[in-house]
């Protein structure tokens, strides 16, 4: 099967050119003018007036999440069908195991829930607590199970933080395995005490969740955290930045040399934390760690997306109905069901608010949405590139199309979504996974099970980590 994108503005690897792109069965066979004539392929597909780049990545989804407050709408086959259906190919989502439990058991159990997964995947590994059978397993999940990447949490130390001296031990073992490490990076002491402080004055509604995790709280566990990563001499991937605080550590680490790597999520660019004072559905609704923030850091959010000092936009996928968000809505904030999707919006949302706007340039979107997250997570040039013998994950983007966010008719599962009613201007006009149109006018066309696992380990050969 050939496959001809024709008459289309190519943009991959920071530079945009009009041209063609070949696909040869799952791979790109060539790019540029002229490179084969229509007729003589067995498919050609009009990009007339659209943008070509390379499908999008996100490096932070959570599909099939269990927690106390229940579990998260989206599968992996709702959601990655919603993933296609926003132009993302590629999603990367995590094992978390249960303190205790053995850190291949738990990864074997998310590869199998993954199975069902329409596009391909990734995993990066938790650790939950530091023990010694801890070290082994890492090894073997990087020798042999394509781990590439680690998260650790510095928050939620009753459940899956972990303190600083086991944070540090982690780091060292990204030294040896070469792994590279990912932080939630919020300060769990401080989450706690503030928690508990409010709920005691009866401050137990959402519209108190923001106060119990300030801006200063994450900003103090990011400069913290790339401190520890300076010491143990390694890069470090900081999940979520939602503050100027949070910005600012990174500045100060990258200016003094340090591999600081920052990433922050379509919500803390385009919603504000007016949402909690509204009250009722939509403040708990939009209750997600960290919080919303206001338009001071939504500001410092897209000028560091501009200037490069974050480098990645992922969504956090984790949507939870309206009936699992009100449960606690009124008598405990910290109880509500945390987080929202996203995974299908991602790209619109940067589309409409950045590059329409002109915050951010169409190269630095392309780059935000899919070559930065590729190269840091082991997977470019077979993603996240256009080039021949790259995989053909491929978004024909029409920025003409005018589309407004609708709970009612969104892919992913889930009864709302925070940007109802938002109007968008740019919308995929074709999606391909490996060479195949699994999105096109609208109609999703890709069976469960046809997305692979992705073998992302540096210690097997993966290369393109710090580009
Ligand atoms: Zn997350």
């Amino acid at each position: 099967m050939r496959t001809l994108i024709h008459g289309g503005t190519i943009v991959a690897d920071g530079r945009s050119r009009s041209g063609d792109v070949l696909i040869a069965g799952e791979t790109i066979a060539a790019v540029g003018k002229a490179v084969a004539v229509p007729a003589a392929v067995d498919r050609v597909m009009d990009a007339t007036g659209c943008v070509v780049f390379p499908g999008g990545i996100d490096p932070h989804v959570h599909l099939g999440l269990e927690t106390p407050q229940g579990t998260c709408g989206d599968d992996f086959a709702s959601g990655s069908a919603a993933a296609l259906a926003g132009g993302t190919t590629t999603l990367i989502d995590f094992v978390t195991p249960r303190r205790g439990a053995s850190l291949l058991d738990a990864l074997a159990a998310r590869k199998d829930a993954a199975r069902k997964s329409l596009c391909d995947y990734g995993l990066h590994m938790s650790v939950t607590a530091w023990s010694d059978r801890v070290l082994p397993e890492l090894e073997a999940c990087c020798r042999h199970e394509g781990i590439g990447s680690v998260k650790a949490y510095l928050a939620y130390k009753e459940t899956i933080g972990l303190e600083d001296r086991e944070f540090l031990t982690l780091l060292d073992a990204a030294r040896a395995l070469k792994f590279l490490t990912l932080v939630h990076a919020e300060a769990g002491d401080m989450v706690a005490y503030l928690q508990k402080q409010l709920l005691a004055a009866g401050k137990t509604a959402a519209a108190f969740h923001p106060l119990s995790r300030p801006p200063e709280v994450e900003g103090d566990a990011v400069a913290r955290a790339l401190l520890m990563a300076r010491l143990a001499g390694v890069p470090l991937y900081v999940v979520h930045v939602s503050t100027r605080q949070g910005l600012d550590a990174v500045a100060a680490a990258r200016q003094a040399g340090q591999a600081a790597i920052a990433e922050t999520c379509p919500q803390y660019l385009v919603l504000d934390e007016s949402l909690y004072a509204a009250g009722g559905d939509a403040g708990a609704a939009a209750v997600m760690s960290p919080p919303l923030r206001s338009g001071e850091h939504r500001e410092a959010l897209w000028q560091a997306l501009a200037s490069g000092l974050a480098q990645t936009v992922a969504s956090d996928h984790c949507p939870f109905d309206l009936e699992d968000k009100r449960r606690h809505a009124g008598d405990d904030f910290t109880r509500i069901a945390n987080g929202i999707g996203g995974i299908e919006y991602r790209l619109g949302l940067l589309y409409t608010f950045g590059v329409r706007t002109g915050r951010i340039t169409l190269e630095r979107f392309v780059d935000l949405v899919a070559t930065r997250p590729a190269k840091l997570f082991g997977l470019y040039p077979r993603k996240g590139a256009i080039r021949a013998g790259s995989d053909a994950d491929l978004v024909v983007w029409d920025p003409g199309r005018k589309w407004t966010v609708r709970a009612a008719g969104q892919w992913q599962r889930c009864d709302h979504t925070p940007y109802e009613g938002l109007e968008l201007q740019g919308a995929p006009r074709f999606v391909l996974s490996r060479g195949a149109a699994v999105f096109a006018a609208g109609r999703l066309d890709a069976a469960a099970g046809r997305g692979r696992y992705l073998d992302r380990s540096p210690l097997r050969g993966n290369d393109g980590r710090c580009g």
